[in-house]
């Protein structure tokens, strides 16, 4: 047990699941947040209410001995219910079989019960309410000011651990240092988070076990459902141009555009008008940045180093596994001083940057096949001959999208591979439309050789 000390910045999902990690190796672990403490407090979550959870996160909260009170958060969706415009309802599987699925989990939740864990089991100490307002990187210091009486202070108990999310303050003063990499693509669209209520008897009124999505080419409606019976629906939409959130500017005109384009959504809520108006309109965006460290001193997780769009439900995903790979770097050589943390650092960036990198490309990606490419036959097609070959081949050919979710291996390798895929299935394919002619001969060469 080392007893040395830890400063964590942000108690948010891979704050609070890293101060468990840290925790259990021996460390002593403080972790400052600047919201209320969401136990206390009826505060929003922050960001979308309910997330996919899969096999990386899982994975994660597995290690730490977590994944029994997780389940018991989980609703399983099996696959992707369609819905087009005149409400026909179509599955399509995520898998190849009841085991290839993926969770929908209440951001708040699962927050709490990391939080719980950590403070309960842990020994970890949060202090809420205490935000981070600039750091001093060569100091290894941190000036803070409590939201409660405005008083500004310095912490410099090194190393911080920088979990504070897409806005991280600690990456936008490192983007400050010469020569230093960092962008922020933000999406020309945006999104705004909506709910369909329980019936009376708290069910659920669309299938329970799926994720819900109404594809319509250049923006999308999806519903993750809820353990109250709930779903949390969000609109994907341009911020302008038509249509856009820009012209969805009255009541009558948000009502007409869902009457059109999600007339089955409309009438599972009434008070549409009312929420879209009530509720903010989100940004979304790629985080690229390099280095993620500062020596010993400062290091980058989760959102703050690598945030990406939704659209692969990867981004929390890719946060645990970050803790997972971050405990790893330790077990290698047990860390001493600044030296020894900034070996860990260097090590958890070099096995972390060049996947978070490959799954914030895929998730881009991902964006243009759940509102589009779902639509197409020539898309199901391909899903099917996938996993048509992944049966025939289980160790060499699996769809992409089953590496990312179902499988371990690193994201740049399932990003690797699946290029290679999608070249083989167009291959056996060509211009037909059923797999009749596949050449499974063709397929036998074509695997042993390229993959
Ligand atoms: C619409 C939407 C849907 C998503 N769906 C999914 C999904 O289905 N599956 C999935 O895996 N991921 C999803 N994500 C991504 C996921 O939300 C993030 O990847 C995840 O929250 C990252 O965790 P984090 O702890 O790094 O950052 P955050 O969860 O953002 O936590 C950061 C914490 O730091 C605190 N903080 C910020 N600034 C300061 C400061 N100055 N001082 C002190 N504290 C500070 C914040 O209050 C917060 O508690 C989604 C994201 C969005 C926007």
């Amino acid at each position: 047990m080392s007893g040395e000390r830890i400063t964590i910045l942000g108690a948010g999902l891979a704050g609070s699941l890293l101060a468990i990690y840290l925790a259990r190796r021996g460390y002593k672990v403080e972790v400052l947040e600047a919201r209320p403490d969401m136990r206390k407090t009826d505060i929003s979550a922050g960001r979308s209410i309910n997330l996919a959870l899969a096999n990386r996160g899982i994975n994660a909260l597995r290690k730490v001995g977590l994944y029994k009170a997780v389940s018991e958060l989980l609703i399983t969706m099996r696959g992707r219910m369609l819905h087009d415009l005149s409400a026909e309802l179509s599955f399509q599987p995520y898998g190849k079989n009841d085991e290839e699925v993926i969770y929908s989990v209440s951001r708040g939740g699962l927050n709490e019960l990391l939080l719980n864990t950590a403070e309960h089991d842990h020994g970890v100490i949060f202090r809420f309410e205490q935000r981070v307002m600039a750091a001093d990187l060569p100091a290894g210091s941190v000036r803070l000011r409590d939201i409660n009486n405005g008083r500004e202070y310095v912490v410099d108990q090194t190393p911080i651990i920088a979990a504070d999310g897409a806005g991280s303050i600690i990456r936008r003063q490192m983007s400050k240092l010469p020569g230093y990499q960092s962008r922020e693509d933000y999406l020309t669209h945006a999104y705004k988070e909506l709910t369909i209520p329980a019936t009376d008897h708290g069910g659920h009124r669309i299938e329970a076990h799926a994720l819900h999505i109404w594809p319509r080419g250049d923006y999308m409606l999806i519903a993750l459902p809820n353990l109250d019976g709930s779903f949390t629906v969000t609109l994907f939409l341009a911020r302008d141009g038509t249509p856009s959130f820009e012209t969805l500017s009255s009541p009558e005109s948000v009502i007409d555009f869902f009457k059109q384009q999600f007339p089955d959504a409309l009438a599972l809520m009434p008070d549409l008008a009312d929420q879209f108006f009530t509720n903010p309109t989100g940004a979304m965006g790629t985080i690229y940045c390099q280095p993620w460290r500062f020596g010993g001193n400062f290091v980058l997780v989760g959102d703050a180093a690598h945030g990406v769009v939704p659209f692969h439900g990867q981004g929390m995903n890719a946060a645990f596994e970050d803790c997972y790979e971050f405990d790893r770097c330790i077990a290698v050589g047990t860390p001493v001083g600044a030296r020894g943390w900034e070996r860990v650092f260097a090590e958890f960036e070099t096995r972390r940057k060049p996947n978070t990198d490959a799954i914030a490309a895929m998730a881009l990606e991902n964006y243009v096949e759940m509102r589009d490419s779902v639509r197409d036959t020539g898309f199901h097609l391909k899903k099917q001959l996938a996993w048509e070959l992944e049966k025939r081949y289980p160790d060499k050919f699996v769809p992409r999208y089953s590496l990312v979710m179902f499988h371990h291996v690193p994201y740049a390798e399932a990003q690797r591979r699946g290029i290679i895929q999608q070249e083989i299935l167009t291959q056996l394919l060509g211009n037909d439309d059923t797999m009749d002619n596949v050449d499974y001969a063709l397929a036998d060469k074509l695997i042993a050789e390229r993959l």
